[in-house]
């Protein structure tokens, strides 16, 4: 199979006004790890910007036992094309010499794989890049993830890696990483197989209180300002009997309770996927789940509530976006007010309290008004939930981006850093952030 090398792989810091450990891990970046793991020889080694637990953070607020926290920041100055923004800018994550100081820990790699969130978080990437760089000079560097994915071209100018990989991991990584390294062809998945990944390497992790599981990729559905379609092709749902499996698994070996949903469907197909994974973890150990990406209101009747509540899933977060019917019809079909009613009622029956269920609204889109905003606030507390605001990201190849660029607002040669949903609320959408949030603050 070749000789064994050393592959290192980085998740990148974030640079933004606000960033907060909402159930964040590299769940990508880990099956990249178990990859190189199976289908080759090569050694991996890991170092994670965003290690909230570092026994470097002495003092540090550890968060909440759930799982999510507040990211060390460091401030630093804002990028010029966002210098109107109201905001402190900052770096979330280790500190540099941290970082530093887990490079000198690590084997000398053969090649360094990072990953990519948000298209604006980039300088993240190339402030990895250039601390890399000066640290094992010119050892390949290999990029995938979102932001490669959805601003190739520019990741390939600016980010500083040797080589973009965009698409899905198991496509692209492998060749990449035998081109890379001289390597003569690696084996790879079976694309056709029910579930052709390996299992994440959740060992990498120094934490794992808590542990993320995606059970499906994609979305059936084509809201107009959503990336799921471009970043997987198609809805696929994995077997629900593996997901069990690696549950189980996690908490057996870590001794996990606490699990994150990242799908961005979880309930679509529910009766041959979601209800079997309830009702295999409901007969398995006692655990608690969270749903932080949005549950689509439509599908939460009365047995899919109880089925939610019997296996654990403790936090709640519906999508709901706006009670404005003209605007969801323009945006994408998702949900109603009337399906919002419906679904928390369920989730009263089945032993839900009302005041522990998060309802997104999103906020900042073009056609958005403030008092549209604080009507569906309005509305989702007067059914006793709690609403969540999510600010509008422009997202390259959606149809919304396609609307901006048409509308002259933004142009596709923007700097991605414009795409910060904060950025862009204060300086494209005219809805700022802080008059919203002080609509959230205003007494019912
Ligand atoms: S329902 Fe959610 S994940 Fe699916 S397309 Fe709409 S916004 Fe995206």
């Amino acid at each position: 199979m070749g000789q064994a090398k050393d592959i290192l792989l980085i998740n990148p810091w974030i640079y933004d006004f606000a960033a907060y450990d909402f159930w964040m891990k590299p769940l990508g970046l880990l099956y990249a790890a178990s990859l190189v793991r199976r289908f080759t020889p090569h050694r991996v080694s890991f170092v994670d910007c965003l290690d909230r637990f570092h026994p470097g953070l002495a003092g540090h607020p550890a968060g909440k036992p759930d799982g999510r926290g507040p990211f060390p920041k460091e401030q630093i100055p804002k990028p010029d094309v966002v210098r109107g923004v109201p905001r402190r800018f900052s770096r979330y994550g280790l500190p540099m010499a941290l970082f530093d100081e887990e490079l000198a820990l690590v084997p000398r790699p053969d090649a360094v794989l990072v990953t990519s969130g948000m298209t604006y978080w980039y300088p993240g990437i190339q402030a990895v890049v250039d601390r890399v760089r000066r640290k094992f000079g010119h050892v390949p560097i290999i990029l995938g993830g979102i932001y490669a994915t959805l601003c190739t071209g520019h990741a390939r100018a600016e980010s500083g890696a040797d080589l973009v990989v965009p698409g899905p991991a198991e496509e692209g990584l492998l060749p990449a990483l035998a081109e890379v390294l001289g390597d003569a062809a690696m084996g790879a998945p079976d694309p056709s197989a029910p579930d052709p990944l390996p299992p994440p390497a959740f060992d990498l992790l120094r934490d794992r209180s808590w542990l993320p599981v995606l059970t499906s990729l994609g979305c059936p559905l084509r809201c107009s300002y959503c990336a799921s379609r471009l970043l997987s092709a198609g809805f696929k749902q994995r077997p629900h009997a593996a997901v069990l499996a690696e549950i189980i698994d996690g908490h057996a070996r870590f001794g996990t309770r606490h699990f994150a949903f990242y799908d961005d469907a979880l309930l679509s197909g529910k009766r041959a996927h979601a209800w079997p994974l309830f009702e295999g973890l409901a007969a398995g150990p006692s655990l608690a789940l969270h749903a932080p990406n949005g549950l689509h209101l439509r599908e939460i009747d009365a047995a899919t509530a109880r089925l939610m509540r019997a296996a654990g899933l403790k936090s709640l977060y519906l999508s709901m976006e706006s009670t404005d019917e003209h605007l969801m019809r323009e945006w994408g079909p998702k949900a109603s007010p009337a399906d919002l009613e419906n679904a928390l009622r369920e989730l009263e029956a089945a032993g839900y309290d009302r005041s522990a269920v998060g309802v997104y609204l999103i906020t900042g889109l073009p056609g958005q008004s403030a008092s549209g905003v604080a009507e569906s606030i309005r509305f989702v507390r007067g059914l006793g939930a709690v609403p969540r605001l999510a600010h509008f990201s422009p997202i390259p190849g959606t149809e919304e981006w396609a609307s901006l660029v048409r509308a002259g607002i933004l142009d596709d040669a923007a700097d991605p850093i414009l795409h910060n949903k904060t950025a862009f609320a204060y300086l494209k959408s005219g809805l700022a952030p802080d008059e919203l949030h002080a609509l959230l603050r205003a007494p019912a």
